[in-house]
């Protein structure tokens, strides 16, 4: 037998039969649910609120146990529209369930056999709801804390790349101009090189610096220099879009040409950079123009190395700049090996002299009247561990150009004094040894100083000590020179020119000067044995006569035959040096010569 309301349940009067008592017990039942769950759980509720609520949930709850069959989705729905209107705390189930199990049907005079039974059922479907929707809202409140969590931290992380960005913004470019500066170039030239996959192609660099841009700082002030870096980093990056232009600090910049089609497309480059730079700009109220050096390097991905380009373009743009500036020059291998090889040996100079590595040569210088050997000249030699003996034509220019010729002349000036100190030995007028001065030597403010010095520690008579000045030297305008000089022949030391005929040196001119010998150089004497070598001896012989016009005497150098020391003893020429008197040689050899 289906549930049903008990029939003969008393109703209040007026209402119509069979549903008055279900309707008023439901009031009833509602009134003591309200109460049972009341203060379980937070309610947003007054309690008449809830007391209406939970009445409409009796009134369902009756109905689905009166249907046909059990409505247990009711029940279950019922548990989570519990859950849904606060009344969601374990207490709030448990009361909940002992008011039902203990009321509703009672309350509301239901009657059936099986009535404990589906009460037993229903409660259970809406427990179920309850639990579930419990649950549900755990993980829904779980789930939005997660989401809120999450969107702080994408919130966060955002910020933090875009401080970052600002931050490698910064440290990535430069702010005068704000280009890209030498660590994002260094990354970027890195990437263009190591890219896997990439060895079969180009890539170039043009490496710029302005000319004489000191001038400008000088002349209107760093915020004028300033402006105009800003003014050529902006005409850079707009002539060679598409390139990265950095700006790697003071006034150099660089392109990068990642993907480079040869050097044609570097050279176009280049003089669009140029270009760019030359224009003039209007700066402050000035009308500035500079110009640019600039070097270009070019080359296969293949083996290249991000180091090796940036020192190959630095080499290239010195000699663009040794050129003259304003002007590009292309990386050549060759020319570069052959510098790093002369750098090289140059920075070996001052070890090698401490080693002891130098050492001399003498080379007689033989009277032309009577073949006796009036002098003779120091010619250096360096006994390198690696390359063997060198001769000073391979680093005697480096040892000028670096300036270490003045403690290698000083060393030089010093060894042949005491050697030819040892020569007084060998007879009455023993010869006197020539040593070459560089014009740094001669430029030199202590040179007499040393000189004396020197003297006065070997005991070398001054007149047994020659000098040789080459012509340029002789020509500089500069007095120190020449006041050295005439100091020097006032101690009676012999001064002479060097390579005579090779410069630009007139006899007038020398009168002026204190000199004592012309060393003919060996180009006039090689003239002698020529063919129609007549108008050199002619030239030769008027040379003579007017050196000894002034009272200058005159050795001929590169004297290789018989024949020619013949023809020059002819001419008058006073003595003669090269490999027909004797090859330079070591001095204990010279010395057993005199003797
Ligand atoms: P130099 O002063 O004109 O020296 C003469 C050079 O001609 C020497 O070369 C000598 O070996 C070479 N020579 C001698 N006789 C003959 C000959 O018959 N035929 C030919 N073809 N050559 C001959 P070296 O020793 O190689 O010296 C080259 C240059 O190096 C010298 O030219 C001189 O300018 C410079 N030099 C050498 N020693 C010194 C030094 O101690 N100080 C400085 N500043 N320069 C030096
Ligand atoms: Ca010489
Ligand atoms: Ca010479």
């Amino acid at each position: 037998m289906p549930v049903v309301a008990r029939p003969g349940a008393p109703a209040p009067a007026g209402t119509p039969p069979g549903r008055t008592r279900t309707s008023s017990g439901a009031q009833t039942f509602a009134r003591a649910w309200a109460k049972a769950v009341a203060g379980t759980s937070y309610l947003p509720l007054t309690q008449a609120q809830l007391e209406a609520l939970l009445h409409g949930f009796t009134v369902r709850l009756a109905a689905a146990l009166l249907a046909e069959p059990l409505d247990l989705r009711t029940g279950q729905r019922i548990g989570a529209e519990l859950v849904a209107a606060h009344v969601a705390s374990a207490e709030g189930l448990g009361r909940t369930a002992e008011v039902l199990q203990l009321r509703l049907v009672r309350d509301l005079g239901l009657v059936g056999e099986d009535v404990e039974d589906r009460m037993a059922r229903l409660l259970g479907a809406v427990a179920t709801g309850y639990a579930r929707a419990l649950r549900d809202r755990t993980l829904d409140e779980q789930e939005s804390i997660r989401r809120a969590a999450m969107a702080a931290r994408t919130q966060a992380e955002r910020a933090l790349r875009e401080s970052e960005a600002r931050f490698r913004h910064q440290a990535t470019h430069d702010s005068l101009t704000g280009l890209p500066n030498r660590t994002l170039f260094t990354e970027r030239l890195a990437a263009a090189v190591n890219a896997p996959g990439r060895g079969a192609e180009r890539v170039g660099l043009c490496f710029l610096d302005l000319d004489r841009f000191k001038v400008v700082n000088d002349a209107h002030g760093h915020q004028v220099g300033d402006a105009l870096l800003g003014a050529v980093g902006d005409r850079l990056r707009r002539a060679l879009d598409g390139h990265l232009v950095a700006r790697l600090g003071g006034d150099e910049f660089v392109v990068l040409v990642e993907r480079s089609a040869g050097t044609r497309d570097m050279i176009e480059v280049a003089e669009v950079a140029l270009a760019a730079v030359r224009e003039p700009a209007p700066v402050d109220g000035h009308e500035l123009t500079v110009t640019a050096s600039l070097g270009i390097v070019e080359r296969q991905v293949a083996g290249a190395s991000p180091g090796d380009l940036m020192r190959a373009a630095d080499s290239t743009l010195h000699w663009a700049k040794a050129a003259g500036g304003g002007r590009w020059e292309l990386y050549d291998a060759e020319r570069d090996r052959r510098e790093l090889a002369r750098y090289a040996l140059s920075a070996a100079i001052p070890a090698a002299l401490e080693r002891g590595e130098f050492y001399l040569d003498y080379q007689p210088l033989t009277s032309l009247r009577d073949g006796r050997v009036v002098g003779a000249e120091a010619l250096v030699r360096w006994r390198h561990p690696e390359l063997g003996v060198l001769r000073p034509d391979s680093f005697i220019a480096l040892a000028e150009e670096s300036g270490l010729i003045v403690p290698l002349g000083g060393w030089v000036l010093a060894e042949a004094c005491r050697e030819a100190e040892r020569w007084a030995a060998t007879s009455a007028d023993a010869p006197f040894v020539s040593v070459n001065l560089a014009v740094r030597q001669v430029h030199r403010p202590g040179l007499v100083q040393q000189v004396r010095d020197l003297l006065d520690r070997t005991n070398l008579p001054p007149r047994r000590l020659q000098l040789e000045i080459t012509e340029s030297t002789m020509m500089s305008t500069a007095e120190e020179p020449v006041r050295a000089l005439r100091h020097l022949a006032e101690l009676g030391v012999r001064i002479a020119i060097d390579d005579f005929g090779t410069g630009y040196c007139n006899l007038a001119y020398l009168r002026e000067l204190p000199v004592t010998e012309l060393k003919v150089a060996g180009e006039f004497v090689a003239g002698l044995r020529a063919p129609g070598g007549r108008a050199d001896e002619r030239i030769l012989a008027s040379l003579v006569s007017l050196a000894h016009a002034l009272d200058l005497t005159v050795t001929a150098e590169g004297v290789e035959t018989a024949g020619q020391a013949e023809r020059l003893r002819a001419i008058g020429c006073d003595a003669g040096q090269g490999w027909h008197f004797g090859r330079p040689e070591p001095a204990d050899r010279l010395l057993a010569r005199l003797t």
